[in-house]
């Protein structure tokens, strides 16, 4: 199976996930729980769109700890991680994906914790995105821990990949 043909069929999937809150609850709380969580000041999480695991439980105790968050946000075309303070607008970007409407960067180097959503890992650590190739040009020269987050099961034992996808260091299911 090439890398389209799965993100097909994982589109289609994700629209029913069963029990979907639990599952998103129990995830929320693995994160809160991480070592990398406790020990990061400055973490990148997302927007859920699509079905993605809704990581926003998580993101408003990031801030509730004291730390900073930072969002994806596509300007000129580019990836970037741009600040996300409590009571911030979001309005819908390229993608749809809620984004931060100001355009505060916060260089790679200064985040040390990034949650990546996708729509397939498997246990190699591999990413399957949606095909756009964002994040793997964005994190080619990040040594920061990234997380990945999906369903356990879209957590496949081998998916397609190439040498342009960067590895995460972590995949972490409900
Ligand atoms: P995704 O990671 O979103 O699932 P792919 O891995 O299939 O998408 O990559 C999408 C496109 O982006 C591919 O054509 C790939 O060659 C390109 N791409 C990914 N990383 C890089 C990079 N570091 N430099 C140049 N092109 C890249
Ligand atoms: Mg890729």
């Amino acid at each position: 199976m090439d890398k389209d043909e799965l993100r097909k069929i994982i589109l289609q999937e994700r629209k029913n996930i069963e029990d979907k809150e639990n599952k998103d609850a129990y995830i929320c709380q693995k994160i809160i729980s991480s070592i990398h969580f406790m020990n990061s000041k400055t973490i990148a999480f997302y927007m859920a769109k699509d079905g993605e695991a809704d990581i926003i439980t998580a993101t408003i105790e990031a801030w509730k700890s004291g730390k900073t968050v930072v969002l994806p946000k596509i300007i000129n075309n580019e990836l970037n991680f741009v600040l996300y303070q409590q009571g911030d607008t979001l309005l819908r970007g390229k993608f749809n994906i809620l984004e931060p409407k100001e355009n505060i960067i916060v260089p790679p180097g200064d985040i040390d914790l990034f949650i990546i959503p996708g729509l397939a890992f498997d246990e190699k650590y591999h990413r399957l995105g949606y095909g756009k190739g964002y994040y793997d040009r964005y994190l080619k020269n990040v040594n920061a821990y990234k997380i990945g987050v999906c369903y356990k099961k879209f957590l496949f034992k081998e998916i397609p990949y190439n040498q342009n996808d960067v590895l995460m260091d972590e995949i972490l299911t409900e």
